[in-house]
């Protein structure tokens, strides 16, 4: 009697109670993506690339200016998610460095990879004297890029993404760079199974040198057929020439070049200055995403880029036309 009498005194708030928690619960597994994903995020004129895998790991490449990063993380990431895995800066100009510094503001960071090069701005400054804080408190792990400091995000049991440190190729942490775009950090993403090591426990406090292989996380791992991404960051014809120098012989299994890549972030937001024909002749990419705000004062993208795109029947992706842009890493598991 009591009971009954409790439910229809309370039975509104009960209701509303169950209905709340069943649309906030729908909300957050919806959330929860089946596959890995990258997100182009929708910041204006500037990067932000956000990947996140099936067990929400999540590396964010980039934060675009400004805070609308925050807009986009707060959309995308279920509302426990409170820490970001791996932030990259690809280089420190404001329209990839600033809503990092935002995003570090609101959640948790494990990793940060940087090229580390010596800029003078003052939001750059901020930055390493605040990942320099949190490393010495034992909060973070800062890691110089260079070739082999690559890193590996599992997600499944023997399978996860593959992050492959193409460029810098030496450690620059430190050194004054001409052009900072050409000391941007170029990551190539690909699918691979095998066996996982997360050494991120064994990672000392403070500053790492930036050893070649110091957090490589993946032992006796091959490629999965899949998508593979090239980020470029800012990189300009001067850098993709370095890049593709660099690593004009080597080819995986297959005999592809291992620049080969199906999804290219097009260099610094489609200017005329990046994406050469050399380039795009070994990158041989279907879908090209560029980065660019509307209406933006440098013109980006340029028209001599987008055409480049197009005769060589590369499908462009803008997030000046569909906001943010979401692939998912297609990725075929292997019997084994
Ligand atoms: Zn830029």
């Amino acid at each position: 009697m009591r009971l009954a009498c409790f439910l229809k005194k309370y039975f509104r708030t009960i209701f509303l109670s169950l209905t709340l928690g069943i649309i906030l619960l729908h909300v957050t597994l919806n959330r929860i993506p089946n596959e890995a994903e990258v997100h182009f995020l929708d910041v204006g004129q500037g990067d932000s690339i956000l990947i996140v895998t099936p067990s929400l790991q999540t590396v964010l490449i980039d934060g675009g200016p400004g805070e609308k990063v925050l807009e986009e993380l707060g959309a995308l990431l279920p509302f426990f998610v409170r820490e970001i895995d791996m932030i990259v800066l690809t280089h420190p100009h404001s329209d990839h460095l600033e809503g990092l510094t935002e995003a570090m503001k609101r959640y948790g960071v494990r990793h940060v990879l940087l090229a580390g090069d010596a800029y003078g701005s003052r939001t750059y400054q901020e930055f390493l004297k605040t990942i320099n804080e949190k490393s010495l408190a034992g909060e973070i792990a800062v890691h110089f890029a260079s070739k082999g400091s690559d890193f590996a995000v599992p997600f499944e049991e023997n399978s996860g993404l593959f992050f492959d440190t193409l460029y810098p190729i030496e450690n620059i942490a430190g050194k004054e760079i001409d052009n900072t775009n050409n000391a941007s950090v170029v990551l190539k993403m690909s699918p691979i199974i095998g066996q996982f090591v997360d050494i991120s426990k064994n990672i000392p406090n403070g500053y790492l040198k930036g050893e070649n292989g110091l957090f490589k996380t993946k032992i006796n791992a091959e490629s999965l057929p899949g998508q593979t991404f090239l980020f470029t960051g800012d990189c300009e014809i001067e850098c993709e020439e370095e890049i593709l120098h660099h690593y004009k012989f080597d080819t995986d299994s297959a005999g592809q070049n291992i620049l080969q890549s199906d999804i290219l972030k097009v260099g610094h937001h489609g200017s005329r200055t990046a994406t050469s024909q050399a380039f795009l002749d070994v990158i041989l990419p279907g879908i090209a995403v560029i980065q660019s705000g509307v209406d933006n004062k440098f013109d980006h993208p340029h028209d001599e880029t987008v055409q480049k795109l197009k005769n060589a029947n590369v499908k462009i992706r803008e997030n000046t036309d569909e906001g943010r842009i979401t692939l998912p890493v297609e990725f075929w598991r292997r019997d084994v």
